[in-house]
């Protein structure tokens, strides 16, 4: 199937972010570059970095047939199996009773006002969510993310709720776009699982591919958070490794991305819990609608008590790209 107009326009090489053109099944750059496109989906990774997840290094090695964990099922009704075996490491703990049991899909709420069409990245998209709030939002999403089966659950899962997004393998350090392609750059539970000099490289990425004066939005777990301090202490306050989460400070947090993108607020998203949304209320058990109903509550005293934010365990840093 063609990959939309739009996106092949605004795609560019991830080594060196040269236009790409399409030949034979693959994209390829002047400078010799040459990327396959499998199953209609562009795989814009680098072969010659290191990948932090085992997905990236999988989707280099994927031949056109391969398609596991239920990603090659076209899903018309129903929740896709990708879904249902994905969601307790999506989501997060709360949602763990809900594998193999999904009735419907937790789309979230996207907290942006886009302008008409806006275009919307999302930066390690995994089976798509906030794509999809984000068209419901009403802007234009590509979503990126360095799992094949991920994007290939989210393309089919996007078209059964008529969602029109588009998705790429990519890596958030190489973004494979042209520089200021999109008006606002977004990423939830992401970046807290790379180290902090791969988080650096990804935000020159993001800044990069932002137009100037689009804004950016990225939630990352806040080290004083009363749910942070409790998995830092069980670990002993050791560095993290491999896929851990790394906490920040609220402090770091506003001085990096200003540094990286531009002017910079941080606001909580949520207190004693990491990944639950409000919208999802009605999809968890008891035990865990208590937790998001005081999260909420606390969320949203943190409006007027700002200071509150320190003490939020998931933050929202949103940043504008600076004409510098
Ligand atoms: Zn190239």
């Amino acid at each position: 199937m063609p990959i939309d107009r739009w996106l092949h326009d605004n795609l560019a090489c991830p080594h060196d972010g040269e236009p790409l053109t399409e030949v034979d099944e693959r994209l390829e750059c002047s400078t010799g570059h040459s990327h396959r496109i499998v199953d209609g989906i562009p795989i814009l990774l680098r072969d010659d970095v290191e990948h932090a997840h085992w997905a990236a290094v999988r989707a280099l090695e994927l031949s056109g047939d391969v398609l596991v964990n239920g990603a090659g099922v076209a899903c018309e009704t129903g929740v896709h199996p990708f879904v249902q075996s994905a969601i307790g490491g999506t989501n997060g703990i709360m949602y763990r009773s809900l594998i193999g049991n999904l009735s419907s899909y937790p789309i979230p709420l996207l907290c942006a006002v886009p302008s008409s069409g806006a275009r919307f990245l999302d930066v390690g998209c995994n089976w798509g969510r906030w794509c999809i709030a984000a068209c419901r939002a009403g802007f234009a999403a590509v979503g990126i993310d360095p799992s094949y089966e991920a994007v290939h659950a989210a393309r089919a899962i996007a078209r059964q709720l008529g969602a029109e997004a588009q998705f790429v393998v990519a890596d958030a350090r190489h973004l494979p776009f042209r520089q200021e392609s999109f008006d606002f750059a977004f990423s939830y539970s992401v970046l807290q699982h790379l180290p902090k000099a791969q988080v650096l490289e990804s935000l020159s990425a993001i800044r990069r591919v932002l137009r100037p004066g689009g804004r950016s939005m990225v939630q990352m777990p806040n080290q004083l958070g009363i749910r942070s301090l409790y998995h830092q202490l069980r670990r002993g306050f050791r560095d993290a490794k491999d896929f851990e989460v790394r906490y920040w400070s609220v402090r770091e947090l506003e001085e990096v991305f200003e540094a990286l993108i531009g002017p910079t607020a941080t606001h909580a998203d949520g207190f004693l819990t990491l990944n639950a949304q409000a919208s999802d209320r009605p999809l968890l058990p008891t035990r865990y609608r208590a937790v998001v109903t005081v999260s909420e509550s606390l969320r949203r005293l943190s409006e007027t008590i700002t200071g509150l934010r320190y003490l939020a365990d998931s933050i929202y840093v949103s940043s504008r790209k600076s004409h510098r």
